[in-house]
């Protein structure tokens, strides 16, 4: 049965009313490539790059990030590879960045707040991912904890830099710049943030704890962090109804996209892409394949 399932899932996920969704794989490496696009993935909707900053002693040089980066936009063989900017902090320490401790981790320094107050770490990233989309224009890159206009503008003005220091116009790497929804201030202000980003992922993870103030981690608040409380589903409605009206496309990559029974609802709701752990993604294309758009509008 696990066999018919995965050759099915190399397919495409189409309803029965005919509209292609891709499903996409969560990933952490190049090592993750391989098992991701044998369970169908079209593309990686999320490439965790703390993996990467984890898995060295020293902070990786922008040589070393542009190599990997490559390597996995190329193992993709043009299926699109979306690389999320350092998400660490809170739950996720850096060995080689020593952060100093805070008393509410989750409400402080993480994701994008820590990399636009050093720019330095920022850009060397940022370079890389130029660099490697000049060869690969399969690449797009997605910003962590974003909760006001002004940290996406901050980001554009960076990566302007970067173009100028790299001597790479938006021809020569056309990246498209998209953020993660995640912190309900993002989606209290979603209008305004899909004028200036490409797309949307919405980080149900993150997003149900912050929705919920309930620690993602801490079991004694578990029923809580649950993405299927109303709470949470009104703000990834409001989410995706944003983006449809600003016509930019809206994925979804935490936990709640590899949920198959959360397929249906989420097409109801706009939901454009998902991306899941690959393990997760056979199941969510068969479900995608019995639906009918018409329907669940
Ligand atoms: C999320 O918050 O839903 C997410 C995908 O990011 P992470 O789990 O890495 O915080
Ligand atoms: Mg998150």
């Amino acid at each position: 049965k696990r066999e018919l399932e995965l050759s099915s899932a190399l397919q495409t996920a189409t309803t029965l009313d005919g509209r292609a969704f891709e499903v996409q794989a969560n990933i952490g490496g190049l090592s993750d490539v391989s098992l991701a696009l044998k369970n169908g993935a079209d593309g990686v909707g999320l490439l965790r790059t703390e993996f990467l900053f984890q898995a060295c002693s020293e902070l990786p040089s922008q040589q070393y990030q542009y190599e990997v980066y490559r390597d996995i936009a190329k193992a993709l063989e043009g299926r699109s590879l979306t690389i999320r900017s350092l998400d660490v902090g809170g739950d996720k320490p850096l060995a080689s960045y020593p952060m100093a401790s805070e008393e509410n981790p989750f409400l402080g320094h993480r994701g994008i707040r820590m990399c636009l107050a050093d720019p330095e770490l920022f850009k060397t990233q940022l370079r890389a991912v130029l660099r490697a989309c000049a060869e690969y224009s399969n690449i797009q890159l997605m910003i962590p904890m974003i909760a006001q206009v002004s940290e996406l503008l901050a980001v554009k003005q960076l990566i302007a830099e970067c173009r100028l220091e790299l001597k790479l116009n938006e021809q020569q790497a056309p990246l498209k710049l998209g953020i993660m929804i995640e912190v309900p201030a993002a989606v209290l202000n979603a209008d305004e943030l899909a004028e200036h980003a490409d797309f949307f992922s919405i980080g149900t993870n993150d997003l149900t704890q912050y929705v919920m103030a309930a620690d993602r981690g801490n079991p004694s608040v578990s029923q809580l962090v649950d993405y299927q409380q109303p709470a949470v589903l009104k703000a990834i409605e409001l989410t995706c109804k944003a983006a449809n009206q600003a016509g930019i496309p809206v994925s979804m990559c935490g936990e709640m996209a590899g949920d198959s029974e959360m397929v249906e609802r989420l097409l109801a709701m706009g939901l454009d892409k998902f991306s899941a752990s690959a393990a997760l993604i056979p199941a969510v294309k068969a479900k995608i394949r019995t639906q009918n758009l018409v329907s669940v509008n």
